[in-house]
């Protein structure tokens, strides 16, 4: 669907685009020591965001490769369950140093195939090598326990196993973090990964897979497959060698996945989407409130699952939290990730459309926009900001994706919260405000899994991620990130 408003003709610094450093662009998948460029089942092109110029190809895998992968996979996992954990500590450790020293390569890598300003994706490649150092570090951790005997003989002790092999799905929003999220703790805990990352960026999870055979993390522990999601999902899914499978993406999808995940009662992982609330309450300083609306709202340009959605900002402050915000909002400056923009493309054009259709529903629904919301060449999007959304607008119950800004007044934050709590979705809340225990308080009351209290930025290795409700299953990160690649086993002794 078009969005009515103009499309410019515009042509961002072509120059600067589809720069891919040599050696890091790997046009095959990877199965076992192996890189398999096979074609025969056909390719998936990747492109360019900023000018949709096709930058490399990967295979479409088949049924079988996928097969193959997975039984390269369990006799993997066979041998790698057996490694020491400090042995497993090593390599991994090994990874992240190898992944900070191709920083800027994997930097440039992720900015060709997802589109996101150079300095987000160098940030990006740090989150992402922090979770194989966190995961190092954990690799050792992993204890279990004793408990006291009932009958006074017996030895009762509980440990911890590596639950198998994973199959493992993830997003082109995120797409070096994401996939160190969940290969870093499953390998550390001894399993054994086939990963599928999103069509649209698959070069960043082959470059982090080159690193980690590399790094002497064991061939075949780490593999990777590209090509049709739903084909490619159908096999992981029914697959009885798969243990555990951890999906990030979109709701309808981690449902289906939910669902199909039943059959063979694998172990599930869900991280979907958000709707982020960003709440300023009426004792907020508006300057400091706009500051942190910028961070929660415009990284990846809002393409993120913990991008702030909807702007509820007290009736006290909002016409000067939204003059302002405007103001900030006007200053963005949007452009190809390479040529040091604020805010890069959106991942495609049909995106790009999307968004432009939220804001039209919302203005012809009465909402005003305050500034941007044209497009731009191909996938731009000019940041906007729009006043008055309401609960029945697309632009309120969507997750926007994108760098659109929805604001709505609120008198009685009880009110607001109940409602909140009624939504589907809980993965993360931010609120502004002065008084610390009035802030506590609402984070406590929130049905979110992550709650920024003064910040827009709240992601870290160290902490669990994820949401409640419909925006998930399970955490990653943090212990909890390890724990869901481990089964408990308990036994008894008799004595
Ligand atoms: P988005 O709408 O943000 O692209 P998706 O949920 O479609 O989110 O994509 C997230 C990941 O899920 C990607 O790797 C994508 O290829 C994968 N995916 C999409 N559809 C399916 C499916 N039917 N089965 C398995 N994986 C899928």
């Amino acid at each position: 669907m078009e969005g009515s408003l103009a499309v410019d003709e515009w042509n961002p610094a072509p120059q600067l685009h589809g720069k891919v450093p040599a050696g890091f662009l790997i046009e095959a998948n990877l199965i076992g020591p192996d890189w398999i460029a096979d074609y025969g089942s056909g390719h998936l092109d990747v492109t360019d965001p900023a000018n949709g110029n096709t930058i490399g190809k990967v295979p479409s895998a088949s049924a079988s490769d996928v097969e193959r992968a997975l039984r390269t996979a369990a006799l993997a996992f066979g041998r790698w369950k057996k490694v020491p954990a400090r042995t497993r500590s090593a390599a991994l450790r090994r990874w992240y140093e190898l992944i900070n020293e191709a920083k800027q390569e994997l930097a440039q890598l992720l900015t060709a195939e997802q589109g996101k300003p150079l300095a987000e994706a160098a940030a990006e490649i740090e989150y992402a090598a922090s979770f194989v150092r966190w995961y190092s570090e954990e690799a050792e951790r992993v204890y279990g326990r004793t408990a006291p005997s009932p009958d006074g003989v017996s030895r009762l002790t509980v440990t911890k196993v590596p639950v198998g092999v994973v199959a493992a799905i993830t997003p082109w929003n995120a797409p070096s973090s994401m996939v160190t999220r969940k290969v870093a703790p499953a390998i550390a805990a001894g399993c054994a990964v086939v990963l599928k990352p999103a069509e649209a960026t698959p070069f960043s999870a082959l470059a982090l897979a080159k690193l980690a055979l590399a790094a002497g993390i064991d061939a075949g522990v780490l593999n990777v497959v590209t090509g049709d999601p739903a084909a490619i999902g159908a096999v992981l899914t029914r697959s009885p060698l798969v243990r555990k499978l951890s999906f990030t993406g979109s709701t309808p999808v981690a449902r289906n996945l939910l669902a199909a995940a039943a059959g063979t009662m694998m172990r599930v992982s869900l991280e979907a989407g958000g709707n982020a609330p960003f709440i300023v309450l009426p004792d907020a300083e508006v300057d400091a409130a706009v500051a942190t609306a910028m961070v929660a709202k415009f990284r990846a340009g809002g393409q993120s699952c913990v991008a702030a959605n909807r702007f509820f900002v007290h009736s006290s402050l909002y016409e000067p939290f939204a003059a302002e915000f405007t103001r900030r909002v006007r200053l963005l400056q949007v452009g190809a990730g390479s040529s040091g923009a604020d805010v890069g493309p959106v991942i495609d054009v049909r995106a790009a459309a999307r968004i432009g259709a939220l804001i039209d529903d919302a203005v012809l629904s009465g909402a005003t926009l305050l500034c941007g919301g044209h497009r731009k060449g191909t996938a731009f999007v000019v940041p906007a900001v729009v006043r008055d959304i309401q609960p029945g607008m697309r632009l309120f119950k969507e997750e926007v994706f994108g760098p659109v800004a929805g604001l709505c007044p609120f008198d009685d934050v009880d009110a607001l919260v109940a409602a909140l709590n009624e939504e589907e979705t809980g993965l993360i809340a931010y609120v502004m405000g002065y008084d610390g225990r009035t802030l506590q308080a609402l984070a406590d009351r929130l049905d979110v899994g992550m709650v920024g209290l003064n910040t827009g930025l709240v992601s870290d290795a160290s902490m669990p991620f994820g949401g409640m409700k419909c925006s998930g299953l399970g955490r990653e990160g943090s212990r909890e990130g390890i724990e869901a690649y481990l089964e408990t086993k308990y036994v008894k002794a008799a004595r």
